[in-house]
Order: C-alpha cells, then sequence, then structure tokens
C-alpha cells in the first residue's frame, strides 16, 4: 500500500481528508479523520451513536419502572360498578374480598384507597383492573394519554349510565 498524501510506501488506512476519502499511512494520519474508528465527537455519526445509546438506556428504565403499580383514579367508580353488574351487595363482595361494608362505601365513594393485596382480590373477583402499570418512558407518556382520553370517556359513560339507572 502506499499512502496517497506523501507516497511512501506504508501500511494505510481510509481517512476522510476535508472530506475525500484517502489511504493514509501513519506519517500522515493526522492530515485526516479515521473513517474505521469511533466516529469523532460532533459528527452526524456521533450524534446517532449517541442517540442510539440513549434509546437503549430509556428502553431498560421502562423495563425496570415498569414494575411499579398503581391504583388508577376512578378506582371507586370502577368497583361500584362491576359489583352492580354482578348484582353483588356490598355484604357480598365484602365476603369474596374479605373487606368490611362499611371500608367498601368508602372506596367506592374514593374516599379510601384499598391497599394493593385488596385492590388485587377485587381485580379477582370482579374481573377489572385496578392497578396499573406506571412507566417514565416513551411508552408512558401514550399511557398516560390514553388514561386521560379514558377517563373523560368514563366520566360520559357514568353520566350516561346513571341517568339510566334512575329510570
Ligand atoms: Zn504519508
Amino acid at each position: 500500500m502506499e499512502c496517497e498524501m506523501c507516497g511512501k510506501s506504508i501500511a494505510t488506512r481510509r481517512h476522510d481528508v476535508s472530506g475525500t476519502v484517502m489511504n493514509l499511512g501513519a506519517c500522515c494520519a493526522k492530515y485526516g479523520t479515521p473513517l474505521d474508528s469511533p466516529a469523532p465527537a460532533g459528527s452526524k455519526a456521533a450524534v446517532t451513536q449517541n442517540l442510539e445509546r440513549r434509546a437503549t438506556r430509556m428502553t431498560s428504565r421502562s423495563v425496570y419502572e415498569g414494575d411499579t403499580l398503581d391504583l388508577v383514579d376512578d378506582f371507586g367508580a370502577r368497583i361500584r360498578k362491576a359489583r352492580e353488574r354482578r348484582g353483588w351487595s356490598h355484604e357480598q363482595l365484602g365476603n369474596k374480598v374479605s373487606a368490611r361494608v362499611p371500608q367498601l362505601h368508602k372506596i367506592e365513594a374514593g374516599q379510601l384507597r384499598p391497599s394493593d393485596d385488596l385492590a388485587k382480590r377485587m381485580e379477582r373477583e370482579l374481573g377489572i383492573t385496578l392497578l396499573e402499570k406506571v412507566d417514565a418512558g416513551p411508552a408512558a407518556v401514550a399511557g398516560q394519554n390514553k388514561k386521560a382520553g379514558g377517563k373523560a370517556g368514563l366520566t360520559i359513560g357514568d353520566l350516561l349510565k346513571d341517568a339510566m339507572d334512575k329510570k
């Protein structure tokens, strides 16, 4: 191989010399940027590498934080509706999930947050979702939007259902 800068017979590597690819030996390597080594900071390739690294980091963080369960905001309405759909009294539900009736009244009114254990028992017995995964990644933003939209729809649904129940 021959250095394209000075013509010396030497092992060469591809280098970027002001936008032109040249085969340079160690003698003239300082005049260009090696093309086969990590991209220099600030170059387009370096930015891409950084983005890829960041995406990987965010993904692994989401997976980690995805283990966190959080009680849904409208847990009371969900429990009441599911219980009424099954035609269960507070006493019947209380027997199934080992909860006291006054406790269930407060929970359905949203005045008392059920413990995770109680919420899980109610999820099982009523076939509803009370605990949702929370994470802070990009998926969480979409999840939050979905949650907000679902809540708005549910409020209208609640109003309709209440109106129909009163008839
Ligand atoms: Zn040279």
